[in-house]
This record gives C-alpha cells, sequence and structure tokens, in this order.
C-alpha cells in the first residue's frame, strides 16, 4: 500500500516503475469514495478518469526514459485559499463571496509543486478565509474528524489535515496564520509544519494577516514535511516578504542528546490545560531526558499577552485585506443595487459569513483614528518587545517545546457560541507567528479514549531544518505518528 512508505520512498518506487502512479491514485481514490462525501473534506476535486489519466501521464513519462521531479505522481491537496489555475478546480475559501471563484494564475507553492511532478487532486475546506479553529465558519458546512466524527478536526485548514490522516492525498498544503496548520494536525493525528516567515513565497495565497500568514504542510510524520518543504520553499520576487536568507542545513544524522528544550509553564497549566494533554507533554519531557536532552520548565510573563496582541494585529490585517471583496471584481455581487455603495454593501452582507464580519468590524474599529495607538500601534510594540524576548530565550534553549492546543478536539458546536473561547484555543500556538519562527505538530501518545494530541517544537528563525530534524529524531523513537484513524473509524462502526 503507498500509505505506508514515506513520500521518498513512494516517488523512488514510482520512478523505478515497482508502484505506478495511476495505481496509486486509484488507491487515494478508494478513500475519497470511501469518506469525503461524510466528512466534507474536499471543496473542489479533480473526478477520478481525470486525475488518474492526469497520474497516467506521469507513468507514460517515466516509461519512455524521461526524468521526472521530486514528487512525481503524489496525490497532492491544498487549502482553498492557495490559488491554482485549472479548469476542473476553484478556489472559494471556504465562503459564498467566491463560491466557484477560478484564479487566472497559480501561486507560486502550486508552481513549484506541478514543477516537480506533484498532482494536485483537490482543495480542501477550511475555516471561511482562515478564520476559526474548528473549520466549523466554513459556508460549506463543517468537516468532520475521523477519529470521532462529532468532534472538529480543528482548523482553519481541516480539511487538509483530514485528507492526510486518511489518505485522501499524501501531502497537503494549508495555511498558518496563528496556529491553522499546526492546531488540526495535532487533532487528526498527522505532522504539521510552519515554517519561518518569508521562507515559503505567500504569492497566491489569499491574505488573511499578511505579516503573520504562512504556507506550511501536512503529512505523515516530520521527514515527509522536510522532503515537502525542500520543494515549497525558497526566495520569490512576486512576493515582497519573501527572505533570501540560506536555509543553514541541519546535521545529517541528529542527535536528541545535548539538545536544550524550554517547557514554557503557562503551556502546562492545569488550570487551563486538559490533564491527559500534559501527561502526554509530560511523556514527551521524560523520553527526552532519558535520550541526554535537557528540559528546563520556565514561567515566561510575556505568554499571557499573545491572545490579545495576536488578535488585535490579526484583525486589524484582516479589515485592510478583505476590503478587495466587494462585488465588483471578485466573486458574487448582488444584482439591481440602486448605487454603488449599496452594491458593496449588499454583496459584503450576503457573501461574508458572521465570524468574517465581526472581524472586519473589529479590525476596522483597532486602525480608527482614535483608538489606533491604544490598540493597533499598541500591538505593534508588544510583539516587538516578545520577539526580543523569544530571541533571548533562543540564546539559552534550542527549541520551545509545548502541546499545540490545551485540549484534544472537541465537539462540534461546542464552541461556536462563544468566539472568545474559540480564541483561546489558541494560546499555544501564535507566539511562532507573531515571532515569525518555525513550529511543527507532531503527535505524542493519545488520550485514552483515543483521540489524537499534538506535541509542538519551535525552533529559531531559518532553522527549519533542524526543527524537521529534531522532530524527525523525537518521531524515531516515540512512533505516534504511525497510529491511523482507519482502525477507530472501523471499530466504532461510525460509517463514514
Ligand atoms: N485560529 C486562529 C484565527 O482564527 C488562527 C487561524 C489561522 O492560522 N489561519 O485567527
Amino acid at each position: 500500500m503507498p500509505f505506508e512508505l514515506s513520500l521518498i520512498e513512494l516517488v523512488e518506487r514510482i520512478k523505478s516503475g515497482d508502484y505506478s502512479a495511476a495505481a496509486v491514485m486509484d488507491a487515494v481514490y478508494d478513500r475519497i469514495e470511501l469518506y469525503n462525501s461524510s466528512l466534507n473534506v474536499f471543496r473542489s476535486l479533480l473526478s477520478r478518469e481525470i486525475a488518474v489519466l492526469r497520474a497516467r501521464q506521469i507513468d507514460e513519462k517515466i516509461a519512455s526514459g524521461k526524468s521526472v521531479g521530486k514528487l512525481a505522481g503524489i496525490p497532492v491537496s491544498i487549502k482553498d485559499n492557495i490559488c491554482i489555475n485549472d479548469p476542473d478546480l476553484s478556489n472559494s475559501c471556504g465562503s459564498k463571496i467566491l463560491a466557484e471563484y477560478h484564479s487566472p494564475y497559480h501561486a507560486t507553492v502550486v508552481e513549484k509543486l506541478l514543477a516537480e511532478d506533484a498532482l494536485i487532486i483537490g482543495t480542501t475546506n477550511m475555516d471561511e478565509f482562515a478564520m476559526g479553529s474548528s473549520t466549523e465558519n466554513s459556508a460549506y458546512g463543517p468537516t468532520l474528524n475521523p477519529w470521532d466524527t462529532e468532534r472538529v478536526p480543528g482548523g482553519s485548514s481541516g480539511g487538509g489535515a483530514v485528507s492526510v490522516a486518511c489518505g485522501m492525498s499524501l501531502l497537503a498544503l494549508g495555511s498558518d496564520t496563528g496556529g491553522s496548520v499546526r492546531q488540526p494536525a495535532s487533532m487528526c493525528g498527522v505532522t504539521g509544519l510552519k515554517p519561518t516567515y518569508g521562507t515559503v513565497s505567500r504569492y497566491g495565497l489569499v491574505a488573511y494577516g499578511s505579516s503573520l500568514d504562512q504556507i506550511g504542510c501536512f503529512a505523515q510524520n516530520a521527514s515527509d514535511c522536510s522532503y515537502a518543504f525542500a520543494v515549497i520553499a525558497g526566495h520569490d520576487v512576486n512576493d515582497s516578504t519573501s527572505a533570501k536568507t540560506v536555509l543553514p542545513s541541519a546535521p545529517p544524522e541528529l542527535e536528541l542528546s545535548g539538545l536544550r528544550f524550554c517547557l514554557p509553564e503557562e503551556y502546562v497549566d492545569v488550570e487551563s490545560a486538559d490533564p491527559e494533554v500534559v501527561e502526554s507533554v509530560n511523556e514527551l519531557v521524560e523520553m527526552l531526558q532519558k535520550q541526554g536532552a535537557v528540559v528546563e520548565r520556565r514561567a515566561l510573563e510575556f505568554l499571557k499577552y499573545v491572545i490579545p496582541t495576536y488578535y488585535v494585529l490579526a484583525f486589524a490585517e484582516a479589515s485592510s485585506n478583505l476590503g478587495r471583496f466587494d462585488g465588483i471584481r471578485y466573486g458574487v455581487r448582488k444584482q439591481e443595487q440602486p448605487n454603488l455603495k449599496s452594491l458593496y454593501a449588499s454583496s459584503r452582507k450576503e457573501g461574508f459569513g458572521e465570524e468574517v464580519k465581526r472581524r472586519i468590524m473589529l479590525g476596522t474599529f483597532v486602525l480608527s483614528s482614535g483608538y489606533y495607538d491604544q490598540y493597533y500601534g499598541r500591538a505593534v510594540q508588544v510583539r516587538a518587545w516578545m520577539e526580543q524576548q523569544v530571541e533571548q530565550l533562543f540564546t539559552e534553549f534550542d527549541f520551545v517545546m509545548g502541546p499545540v492546543s490545551p485540549f484534544p478536539a472537541f465537539k462540534l458546536a461546542e464552541k461556536t457560541e462563544n468566539p472568545l473561547a474559540m480564541y483561546l484555543a489558541d494560546i499555544c500556538s501564535v507566539l511562532a507567528n507573531l515571532t515569525r519562527t518555525p513550529a511543527i505538530s507532531i503527535p505524542g501518545r493519545p488520550t485514552k479514549a483515543g483521540l489524537p494530541v499534538g506535541l509542538q517544537l519551535m525552533g529559531r528563525r531559518f532553522e527549519d531544518r533542524s526543527l524537521l530534524a529534531t522532530a524527525a529524531a523525537v518521531q524515531n523513537v516515540t512512533e505516534y505518528h504511525q497510529l491511523r484513524p482507519e482502525n477507530i473509524l472501523l471499530k466504532n462502526n461510525k460509517n463514514p
């Protein structure tokens, strides 16, 4: 089965003719047929015929002796906010305002995947414009968690995480503004990487909070994420925030011994974190210590400001970025309006969901002239201060560790009535976005009920490769990444 192989191994097998790309595609579509309609994963999807046809073209290329790329024949899903110019796919960003929108160009990451012969099969469900932590804010209904279909998959890139967890794609791209790759990865038992800000081009990613947004990936393990990261990373002239920095390489055989990890006490505060999540973190601490690493618990004062700072900045940037959706240039237009202003207003009123409207209004408020200094200006200063604190921390430690989310996947509708409770779910993940550092979510020991728990490692800026190598070294020991939801789906007979 293609699902048991690493991406490198699978590509090698496809290249050697051991496996055909068409057979891999068929196996993936078998899973899609089983799970997609009940779990609501894809927003747009190639038909099996077209997907297999494209896979056959890769097989023919190989058979005729032509060289193929690093992702030859690998079925990949992309989040619904990453632009793809394909007549058979669309980008709605989980919003009614962009229903069935066809992008006239490819995002840079899409170009890079296609240049390596990856097969992009579909776009995945998400919280509208990536605003949320549960995928319940999608205008097209929530995605369900395959480990327990009464629970959310996390968000905002819930569809991408589920697509990899169920073998409906072998690699998925998502976007992470405050945790949207790592948190659904943690809730679905897959590995999710948020690279250093600026290492992966944002050109063609529909903007939410531009100074925080970063494209990342989901895969079965850290080595596969590392392999995919090498394909999607790199400077891009089309993105003015894209970094030219050459990324330092990681030592080939990374030892955990001697590494120094900081565990912020606030991340495992028993008042706010689920005891089973804390146990899972403690198990990782013990394992690291056994391997000769140093773990130090430390109270970090500044962590109490991360949520307000993140949400002020994210809302402010969102209110400005979403100004472009006015019914004129993109998406849905409300017809027969008496004047231009009412055309804008009614298109936006109908096209945007409640959470998006809330954020646009709050973002406009924090940017308004009377309150700018008090809110937005202040948040910018606090962020700069946090960056200094974190830089200082990384002179003493190699990594910051902790959970990705204070609790495992919660029940559908449990937090929808209380936006503040939903925002607090991001307490452990937003720091990496605020400080532009790389972070990864890897599966830890699951709860007794069998729900996945994700553990986070956060590294120094631009040291993504060491972070990935360290996560891979951890996975060599823990092996929780090998657990798959399939057995549980079958056991519970919940019929997805
Ligand atoms: N949950 C966070 C938010 O709603 C993060 C979302 C994201 O990373 N896109 O803003």
